[in-house]
């Protein structure tokens, strides 16, 4: 299996070709192509695995097409931490850098002001932590109802955290009509219980 069988654009091919992978580790080959097709995905497999680029290349080849709106970010993704989800950043600057994506990142430990800015334009993705979208949320400074790609990373890490009860009230504000990814470590009950609220007819996939 090579990147090029994937169904990645071209330049999505020469962007990871720039990262110097030379084949596609199993969590790619297998996640990349429904998630292109719009399929909704559960895909069990640790860090370390290439599970990151399995979400951000199809998300940058589908989030190329289609337009921004003030307020209303087209896709989310959602991290338990700030690192990782300034890692995910990383990564979609990595990858995306041929593309015209905006992004911006909601984490806390940031000035509220600076996020807010650079969200007014309206971005292509957004990458939060669960507390600090909550909280912009219930202040009615951001709109999910844009949003049909969601991405919920280390699903497992989460309910760890305690932020089951945040993602669940975030799912229930974007559009029923979207496409959903689910990423975690194990499958735990509570995981499985959010996966078949929220996912509809999801591939499942384990590395
Ligand atoms: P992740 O599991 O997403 O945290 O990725 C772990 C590491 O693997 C990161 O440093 C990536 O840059 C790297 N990586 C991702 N995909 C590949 C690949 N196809 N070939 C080689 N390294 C990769």
């Amino acid at each position: 299996m090579s990147f090029a069988d994937l169904g990645l654009s071209d330049e999505l091919l020469q962007a990871v070709e720039a990262a110097g992978y030379t084949e596609p580790t199993p969590i790619q080959a297998q996640a990349i192509p429904p998630v292109l097709m719009m399929k909704d995905l559960i895909g069990i497999a640790q860090t370390g695995t290439g599970k990151t680029a399995s979400f951000v290349l199809p998300m940058i080849d589908i989030l190329a097409h289609g337009r921004r709106r003030a307020l209303m970010p087209r896709s989310l993704i959602l991290e338990p931490t700030r690192e990782l989800a300034a890692q995910v950043a990383e990564n979609f600057e990595k990858y995306g850098k041929n593309h015209d994506l905006k992004m911006a990142l909601l984490i806390g430990g940031v000035q509220m002001g600076d996020q807010l800015k650079a969200l007014a334009g309206g971005v292509d993705v957004l990458i939060a932590t669960p507390g600090r979208l909550m909280d912009l949320f219930e202040r009615g400074k951001i709109m999910l109802t844009g949003c049909e790609l969601l991405v919920i990373d280390e699903a497992d890490r989460m309910l760890d955290m305690g932020f089951i009860p945040d993602i669940e009230t975030i799912c229930s504000k974007l559009p029923v009509n979207r496409q959903t990814m689910l990423f975690s470590a194990t499958m735990p009950p509570v995981i499985k219980k959010l996966a078949d609220r929220f996912l509809s007819n999801p591939k499942y996939i384990e590395v």
